[in-house]
């Protein structure tokens, strides 16, 4: 039930509602006749308004009562701006300088006003451009370490991680549409499904593949069982931001507890798909190849990346309730130790590729898509592109305990392309 006091904003509206807040004239100054506001939302789900004047910026973001990409027939809770205030203000402890700071946070109204990257882009557009940035792999890899590391039972005290698994528990509404568009919609007719005619006969053998269908359901049961860490729960390459010099992480308005891997996996996926999607951007035939072994390369480090300081911290800063330092250094087992690490690794590799796998098949044949394949105006093109990203994605969901390098997988996907 929507609180009756809340209303959206609008652009003429924006500096008389907020004009009060000592946190926004902090930044932007008293005097609101010089704020200028601009609806710049461009996502799914909520608006987004860029405030500046002549002495700073902020970006405001407020949730709508429902989806924004399909209307008022779908109703969806504010409150989900409540989960993205929490899971910013963890983020921005776990991994400083990564998210935007949170300014202010009003939860009846559903406004979250946050730091403005004012220099940054989409990730995602600036692949389809083909830019290369320097510095990418290692933010993403040390941010998900971080954030999945010390948000997790090995970091965390049993009380603090009991409350904060509490808090997210609530969030149900969009924990169902990643249950559902995710896991369950892509593997039958569903009536939010869509896909490139020309897909047609794949789809269909993906339909009645009964092996794909069984391991990409072992891996929703692990989403929605294994509570592992505080995810993202939405890390694709249109929730990073990025400049000349820096790599920002925004909207985690879908985080929840569950599998390490759930995250690493779906922010690889959405590479993988822009390495297939590249032929649909190139500016003659052949143009991107060297574009395409540049993402081949960043995923490869941020996985590195990724692994490393998560083994680092591991050494470091395992503090929380499982391998206690004195069960295992301290009765001189430091290498059982190293063994546990190795093996927890081992399987976040393959929980990284199972859930790389089923979003790129749900990219491609649930309700949201990517604008990678959908600015690709040649149905025939398009559909070449897609069909490569679903071959790897099926033997990445399916093999996935046998595909024991990068090295491996990125063989697989030069061999589809
Ligand atoms: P949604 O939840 O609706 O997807 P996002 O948080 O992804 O909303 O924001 C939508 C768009 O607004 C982003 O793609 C980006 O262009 C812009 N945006 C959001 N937050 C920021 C920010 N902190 N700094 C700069 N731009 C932002
Ligand atoms: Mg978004
Ligand atoms: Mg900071
Ligand atoms: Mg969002």
């Amino acid at each position: 039930k929507v609180d009756p006091s809340y209303q959206p904003l609008t652009t003429d509206m924006l500096a008389i509602r907020l004009g009060k807040i000592d946190a926004l004239t902090t930044l932007l100054g008293t005097d609101t006749s010089t704020w200028t506001s601009k609806e710049v939302g461009d996502g799914n789900l909520n608006l987004v308004f860029i405030v500046q004047s002549d002495q700073g910026s902020v970006i405001v973001k407020q949730a709508l009562p429902y989806v924004r990409l399909v209307g008022d027939s779908w109703p969806l809770p504010l409150r989900r701006s409540y989960f993205e205030y929490h899971a910013l203000i963890r983020q921005d402890k776990r991994a400083p300088d990564t998210v935007p700071e949170v300014y202010y946070f009003d939860e009846t109204q559903a406004i979250i006003v946050m730091e403005y990257f004012n220099s940054h882009v989409i990730l995602r557009q600036s692949m389809m451009a083909g830019k290369t940035h320097s510095g990418l792999a290692e933010t993403l890899g040390l941010y998900c370490a971080r954030t999945l590391f010390r948000g997790s039972d090995l970091s965390m005290n049993t009380a603090n991680r009991k409350a904060d698994m509490a808090l997210f528990a609530n969030s149900v509404e969009l924990c169902d549409i990643t249950e559902t568009l995710v896991f369950s919609d892509p593997y039958f007719n569903a009536e939010r499904n869509h896909h490139t005619p020309q897909l047609d006969a794949l789809v269909a053998t993906l339909r009645s593949d009964v092996d794909l269908k069984v391991e990409a359901h072992h891996l929703k049961a692990k989403f929605c069982n294994n509570a592992e860490t505080m995810l993202h729960g939405d890390l694709h390459t249109g929730s990073v931001m990025v400049s000349d010099t820096e790599t920002k992480v925004i909207d985690p308005e879908f985080a929840l507890y569950g599998p390490m891997g759930f995250d690493i996996g779906m922010l690889l996926a959405n590479f993988w798909m822009a390495y297939f999607a590249q032929p649909g951007h190139a500016e003659a035939p052949g143009a991107r190849v060297a574009y395409q072994e540049w993402i081949l390369g960043v995923v490869d480090e941020i996985w590195t990346i990724f692994s490393t300081e998560f083994s680092r911290l591991w050494r470091e800063e395992r503090t929380g309730i499982l391998y206690e330092k004195t069960l295992f250094e301290d009765q001189g087992h430091a290498l059982a130790s190293e063994q546990a690490l190795s093996h927890r690794l081992n399987d976040i590799w393959q929980d990284t590729l199972g859930f790389a796998g089923v979003e790129i098949i749900r990219r491609t044949l649930s309700l949201a898509h990517i604008a990678e394949n959908e600015t690709i105006e040649n149905d025939e093109l398009r559909a070449d592109c897609e069909a490569r990203g679903l071959k790897l994605g099926r033997a990445l969901v399916v093999n996935r305990t046998r595909m024991n390098s990068m090295a491996s997988v990125h063989d697989l996907a030069r061999v589809i392309a």
